[in-house]
This record gives C-alpha cells, structure tokens and sequence, in this order.
C-alpha cells in the first residue's frame, strides 16, 4: 500500500501540546509549571536518548512561551492554545523566532559568532526569540568559548534550548549556566500504544494498512526507546508492504530481526542440551536468510533477559518485556544456574566479536551454540568446584579427628577415607 504524497508521521503526529509529550511527563510539569509562575531560564539543556522528543519539546518551549492565549489543562498548568496567530505560524514552521541551529553541520567559531551578532535584535514577532542548536555536543572548543559569553551575558527576551544526545562532551561552564533536562528513553509499552493510535487513525482514511497487535509490538521494540525510530519504521513498512492487515512476519522480515518464539525454541533446544534440534533450527534461520551476526545479536538479548529474570524474577520492569513473555522466560530458566546462563551470554558474546572478524562466521555461530548445548565446559568447572568442596569437608573432618587425644595412636586409619567416593 503505497502512498507517495503521505506526509512523514513523525512531523504529522509531533506532539503540539505539552499534554501530548508522551513518556517526558516529568519535563512537561516542570516547564509548565515555570510557565505559571514567570520563572523561566534563559538556557535550557535538553539531554537523552534520539528520538525522545527533545526537539519537539524545545519548539513547545517556543510555542508556550510566545502563545498569546495560554489554555488552562484540567491539572491547572498552562498549555499551549494551538489557535493564536502564534501558535499557528509556529505549527507551520513559519515564525521568525524559532531559529534551529544544527551543530553537526554549523560546529565553527564563524557559526557562533554570526549567531551572536543577530543575537542581539529583538524578537520580530513574538515575545521571546528560542535558538535552539541541536547535537550542541558537536560544538568545536573555540565555538563553545565564543557561545559561554553569549550565555555569560544572555540578551533579553532570547532563550537558549541546547539539544544533545551526548551531554558528556559538553563543558561543564555551559552545563552550569542551563537548567538541564534529562529525557528518558520511552517505555515499549508507550510506544506501542500511540503506534496503535495512530495506525486506527491513518487505516481509517483509507490509504493506510491495518497492522496485527503484535506486528506493531515488534516495531515497537525496535524503537529501543524512541518515537521516532518506531514511526520512521512504521512509515517504511506501511510504504512497502502491500496485503494486509500487516502481520508479525512482515516486520521481522523487513527488519531482520528473530522472533520471540524462534529465539526460545533456539533456547530451549541449547538447555535441554538437543543438538540435533538446535542444527535443525539454525538451518532453517540460515536458509531464512538471516545472517550469523543477526542471529548472534537478537540470541544474546534474549539471553540477557533469561539471566536478568532469572536473577530477580520482578525485574521485568527493566526489561520492559510483555508480561506473558516474561513468564514463559521464568519457568523456562527455572531449572537453569545462574552461572550457566552467565556463561551462555559471554560466550555468545564472544562469538559475536569474533564472527565480525571470520571468514567463516556461520561454522563459527554453530560451533559456539552447540558447544553451549553440550554444556561440557561449564558443567566441568562446576564439577570441579563440587569436588573441591567436598573434599574440603573431608579435610576439616579430619582435622577434626586429628585434634582428639586418641588420634596419637600409631597405625590407625583415619575415619574418613581421603580417595574419591
Ligand atoms: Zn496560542
């Protein structure tokens, strides 16, 4: 179903309220609230993840700050009435006040000082003029000197939003002079939930596939956290993807990746130590024409979950997992030591630092697996701390019988003999 003239879901549904900013709830009411009480920064530091909505929280910035009739939310905070003559040229991306500096492509010394110099002017048409430099990060040494004295003596009525994916590589003289924020990756269940939202709003106009439930979870735990990488990936399969309603295979197909259900019949056939099962199940991925490297990556995710929930079973809010799927993971390490899934996962760790380097990467991913599946190696180790520790008893016991005064006596065997058992 290809619609070429569609608009980019990410611009279409970009949050236009700070109701809207979903999984930042924690920044809207503080900016809100600022809002309220007159109290706002001349620079803002808006760190976190890509695609977590630190851009379009800078713009809401800009809109609330020069919306010319504040609405009043239910909580009590402002928010922005999206029908004053500002707040709609700002939706149309046609304010005068809104200057967006990408540091990436403008990191000089000339670039800071050609802002400085307009710096100064008054904002053309609304209250307050925002610059916001995205990717701040990528400022040179020399631009960012030049930029401390802008914000060392910040001109009226101008407010700094800086962006950045790396506060890191910030210096600390600029952190000090912003009220930062930090943005959290978006939990997969948000995602999820607007992506459906906006799939039953798009299919009902007619150009736009219907997709499974759990087609649309698996774009969503591609995301990793990001809303615009799930509509970016939801745009791309709805343009490329002809029949529908979208199911699961699609997107694993279009996005590589292996199911939850492969990559635990995959799991189960290593702890139960059944080879030929395991063989089996490779070969078809392979014949799939999933690579090596794929198969590695998502198999150590899964693992990492099997270890996480195996060692605290009400961890899954951490991994952020389905809840049936983080009970079927449950029982199936229930039997399982910790140090063996430990093992597992540095191992197809290993393994995936070495396929990258390999001429033969397919033997090498099949070799680790099965020698996983044997278990031979992790079950010896343990042996051999079993059979340390028991001998360990052995020796205390027979100090102990060394300790007693009939223990003198010549030519007596100690009680507990010392060879194996
Ligand atoms: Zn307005």
């Amino acid at each position: 179903m290809s619609a070429p003239n569609r608009q980019n879901l990410y611009r279409k549904y970009r949050p236009q309220r700070f109701s809207e900013l979903s999984g930042q709830e924690h920044i809207s009411r503080t900016i809100q609230a600022a809002v309220a009480s007159d109290r706002i920064s001349h620079a803002y530091m808006f760190s976190g993840p890509r695609g977590t909505g630190k851009t379009s929280a800078a713009r809401l910035l800009a809109k609330i700050l020069n919306c010319q009739n504040l609405e009043q939310t239910p909580g009590g905070l402002p928010d922005c009435c999206r029908v004053c003559d500002n707040c709609r040229r700002i939706e149309e991306m046609n304010f005068m006040d809104i200057i967006e500096i990408d540091a990436a492509s403008n990191n000089g010394v000339e670039d800071i000082r050609q802002m400085r110099e307009k710096v100064k002017y008054r904002p053309a048409e609304g209250r307050y003029k925002i610059y916001i430099i995205d990717e701040v990060h990528m400022l040179s040494g020399s631009a960012f000197n030049a930029f401390l004295k802008t914000l060392e003596e910040p001109p009226p009525n101008v407010i700094f939003v800086l962006a950045t994916t790396d506060p890191q590589k910030v210096p600390a003289t600029i952190i000090s002079r912003c009220q930062c924020f930090d943005f959290h990756s978006v939990s997969r269940r948000t995602i999820q939930a607007r992506l459906e939202e906006i799939v039953k709003l798009e299919s009902a106009e007619g150009v736009f596939p219907t997709f499974e439930t759990e087609a649309l979870a698996m774009i969503a735990e591609c995301a990793q956290g990001g809303f615009r990488d799930g509509l970016s990936l939801l745009d791309q399969i709805a343009s490329s993807i002809s029949e529908q309603p979208v199911k699961l295979d699609h997107v694993l197909k279009l996005t590589r990746r292996l199911s939850y259900t492969t990559l635990k019949e995959v799991t189960c056939a290593i702890f139960s130590h059944d080879l030929g099962q395991l063989v089996k199940l490779l070969n078809e991925l392979y014949s799939l024409g999933y690579e090596p490297l794929t198969i590695g990556r998502d198999l150590l995710e899964y693992l990492r979950r099997c270890m996480i929930l195996k060692i605290d079973a009400e961890a899954n809010q951490l991994l952020d997992l389905p809840a049936e799927q983080a009970a079927e993971i449950k029982v199936q390490v229930a039997d399982l030591q910790v140090r063996y899934i430990i093992g597992a996962v540095s191992r197809v760790e290993r393994a995936l630092l070495n396929i990258r380097n390999s001429f033969q990467a397919r033997v090498l991913l099949e070799s680790e697996l099965i020698r996983l599946g044997l278990g031979d190696e992790i079950f010896t180790s343990e042996a051999v701390e079993k059979r340390i520790e028991q001998l360990e008893q052995k020796v205390a016991a027979l100090r102990k019988i060394a300790a007693r005064p009939s223990a003198v006596t010549p030519a007596r065997e100690p009680a507990v003999p010392v060879t194996s058992s």
